[in-house]
């Protein structure tokens, strides 16, 4: 049940021009949804399969 683990999004990680501290956790799919939608609405990126590429490379496990 290797996919039941917790995945940590943190913007602070981000490379952003805000000054955003959000962090979303949830399963790999749950994060990534969330972190796309909040990169596009708040971070002005565009959507697209590249961006969700990079946003998993930020993705952590949660402890
Ligand atoms: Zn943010």
């Amino acid at each position: 049940m290797a996919d039941s683990k917790r995945k940590i999004a943190d913007c602070r990680l981000y490379p952003s021009e805000k000054n955003c501290s959000l962090t979303i956790s949830g399963t790999e799919e749950e994060v990534l949804t969330a972190a796309v939608q909040h990169a596009v609405t708040s971070h002005g990126h565009k959507e697209s399969p590249e961006l969700r590429e990079q946003i998993r490379g930020f993705l952590k496990d949660e402890k």
